[in-house]
């Protein structure tokens, strides 16, 4: 079991490729220290209990830390860090129950800064807790860290946590992938990765960011006599402390922030796997010291897992509303972050190709905040010689012979008209939230309009009468006369809605909402020609072929025609729009505000603004809220204009 671990740490800490998820490391983990205990006898020198991380790597000069790093012990229980703190009262036989400090515990890697006469000098990875690599010139390119600080310190060393934000990840992902480059699997991946780099200028690139959550004055003048005052003096030296630590009496509030934050962190656009508590006295943490591996005064709280490992027990083929085929590997049931996943989706059949995966493959998988499960990697062949999964050439649904698109990975089903998966796909995204948002008309109740051939078109939903409806087999909440309704309150939609609604290719929600704000009618936006549809930032070539290919097809003219008839209506831009007091203008929102971001965002467009999801120069203002993330620290970087909610009310005269 421990040659296992150090396999797995390997690959976790050196080629930032691990194959087996967190949880299942750590239950091996906690397994083995059982195994220890009962056994010392068969305890080997290289076991992963006696260790931090791993052997740092010879690409980087190596570096001696003056006071080693540690790891931490963690638990994924409530009743483990009950258990902890009460250990510590009854060894130090402490009176009163001591203060703690909760700090998110940021997924990303380990570095220690070192400060001489006030002057950022040197800056290495963890390693092995001893000895770590020297990446001072690509600590060097992150903003986050300063060069110097303002005290005057003979010595400091400052620990903290270097870490990938999220869009960031993403970005890079894409690029590596339109690259043909080494896809990351996670945030805390990427930034390992990208930290590491032999060429500084490729890590200033990468856009990383560090949390400080550790000082330490070797000589100097300042007296600070816990981990909270040690954090504000942090904060006024300019480093990045996360905002969101707090000091709690006792493992009680301990527990109760760590349930908070295990619903808030998907709001966060860093990731964290959990909380770190530690004592807050720094006399009772150097009574408490350490252990071979952990400090004895601090624990993490992990948060449930949201990668776990399962078998893929079928690859399925899914017709979408496009035609566009995509491969889903049906998994064997796993929960994850709170719910169980059984599908997850394989994108294409390059994908297919790329992580090499088969029926019967144990697998890793994914599930971000509101994201579809994803499989990361393949952590088991079930059969080596087993031949690759190829494509199907017919239709799954239709059996109509499959085609290539021009210039893009996917298989097509050409069949749009009568594919019945095809048409199911579109009245589901038709009737869905962001679009014309038919409470009721889901994947059950469209499946059955579909095969029953009473619809064939969404226009065909406003035509259904109660006596259609109620041939269809309904769960009882759901009368005839209620999807009637629903269906027919629908009628009047805004403009952007009613865009998004008719699915054109490359059109989305935001590209409507633009859309319908430069054409205001839907005439307008028929008759628009292509290089008036060029004129919209953010508009290519390929939306605004695809606009008009959708436009000049006689089939969609046709349902547009018999919605018409129905009475669907789009409502006129004018017809709504608050002001244009945000005409030209771009806001970023961050943190929790006193409704929703999409009200915030409506509001936004409503009053002529648009809004984009990352901070740049570009940006007009960043609107925020509590709590607000690393777009925040971004604003101030770049000097943007920051507002809070009651700076944006006043604004819009409300
Ligand atoms: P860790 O990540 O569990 O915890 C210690 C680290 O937390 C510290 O070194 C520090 O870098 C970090 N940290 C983040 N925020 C912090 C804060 N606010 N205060 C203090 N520290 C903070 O420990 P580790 O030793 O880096 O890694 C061990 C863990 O890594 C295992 O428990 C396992 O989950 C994972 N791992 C996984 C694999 C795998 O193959 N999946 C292999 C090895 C390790």
């Amino acid at each position: 079991m421990s040659k296992l671990l150090n396999k797995y740490s390997k690959e976790y800490y050196e080629l930032d490729s691990p194959t087996v998820s967190d949880i299942e490391y750590d239950r091996l983990f906690k397994e083995l220290v059982e195994l220890e205990n009962k056994y010392p006898e068969f305890k080997l020198s290289d076991s992963p209990t006696n260790k931090v991380g791993a052997v740092s790597e010879k690409k980087f000069a190596q570096h001696k830390h003056k006071m080693r790093l540690y790891s931490l012990d963690n638990t994924y229980s409530y009743q483990d860090l009950e258990n902890w703190y009460d250990r510590l009262q009854k060894t130090y036989s402490l009176d009163t129950p001591p203060e703690l400090v909760c700090e998110l515990k940021i997924d990303g890697l380990a570095i220690s800064l070192n400060y001489e006469n006030s002057t950022f000098v040197l800056g290495a990875t963890r390693g092995d807790g001893v000895v770590g690599e020297n990446i001072t010139k690509n600590l060097k390119t992150i903003k986050a860290i300063p060069d110097k600080i303002p005290e005057n310190i003979a010595s400091l060393e400052v620990r903290g946590e270097v870490f990938m934000p999220v869009d960031v990840f993403e970005k890079l992902n894409e690029v590596q992938k339109q690259n043909n480059a080494k896809v990351f699997a996670n945030p805390r991946n990427a930034a390992a990765g990208s930290l590491r780099q032999l060429d500084a200028e490729i890590t200033r690139k990468r856009g990383l960011s560090m949390f400080a959550y550790y000082g330490r004055i070797d000589s100097g003048e300042v007296s600070i006599k816990s981990h909270s005052e040690m954090l504000e003096f942090l904060k006024e030296q300019g480093f990045n402390v996360n905002p969101n630590y707090a000091v709690c009496k006792n493992i009680g509030e301990a527990v109760n922030y760590c349930k908070i934050w295990d619903e808030k962190r998907k709001k966060l656009d860093y990731a964290t796997d959990g909380v770190v508590i530690k004592i807050n006295s720094f006399a009772l943490q150097n009574e408490m010291g350490y252990t071979a591996r952990a400090p004895r005064w601090a624990t993490a709280y992990k948060f449930p897992p949201e990668e776990m490992s399962t078998i893929v027990e079928n690859i399925e083929v899914n017709v979408g509303r496009s035609g566009a085929i995509t491969p889903v590997a049906v998994l064997k049931p796993v929960f994850i972050s709170g719910s169980t996943v059984q599908r997850a989706t394989l994108h294409n059949f390059d994908e297919i190709k790329r992580l090499n995966i088969n029926i019967g493959d144990r697998v890793l998988i994914k599930k971000a905040a509101e994201i579809i499960p994803k499989v990361i990697c393949v952590t088991e062949h079930a059969n080596k010689s087993q031949k690759p999964f190829s494509p199907p050439e017919l239709c799954p649904s239709c059996g109509t012979k499959l085609v290539p698109a021009e210039g893009e990975v996917n298989l097509y089903c050409p069949n749009s008209r009568c594919c019945p998966d095809q048409i199911k796909a579109k009245i589901e995204y038709w009737a869905s939230k962001d679009c014309m948002d038919i409470d009721g008309i889901g994947g059950n109740i469209v499946s059955q309009l579909v095969e029953t051939g009473l619809v064939k078109t969404p226009a065909d939903l406003y035509g259904l009468t109660i006596d259609d409806l109620k041939k269809l087999n309904l769960i009882a909440d759901k009368s005839a006369q209620n999807l009637y309704n629903v269906i027919q309150a629908s009628k009047r939609p805004t403009l952007a809605r009613f865009i998004n609604s008719l699915g054109i290719k490359h059109v989305g929600k935001e590209m409507s909402e633009l859309l319908a704000n430069k054409f205001l009618t839907l005439q307008a936006l028929k008759s628009a020609s292509y290089s008036e549809i060029l004129t919209i930032d953010g508009c290519g070539e390929k939306i605004a072929a695809s606009i008009l290919d959708f436009f000049s097809d006689s089939y969609n003219n046709d349902i547009l025609g018999a919605l018409e008839k129905y009475g669907v209506v789009a409502q006129n831009v004018d017809d709504n729009r608050v002001s244009q007091i945000f005409a030209g203008m771009t806001f970023v929102i961050t943190g929790t505000l006193s409704d929703t971001r999409d009200k915030f965002s409506a509001l936004i467009k409503a009053n002529g603004g648009k809004t984009s999801s990352s901070v740049s120069k570009n940006t007009s203002y960043v609107l925020a809220g509590d709590n607000p993330g690393s777009k925040y620290d971004k604003a101030l970087a770049l000097g943007v204009k920051i507002i809070n909610e009651n700076e944006f009310k006043q604004m819009i005269g409300n």
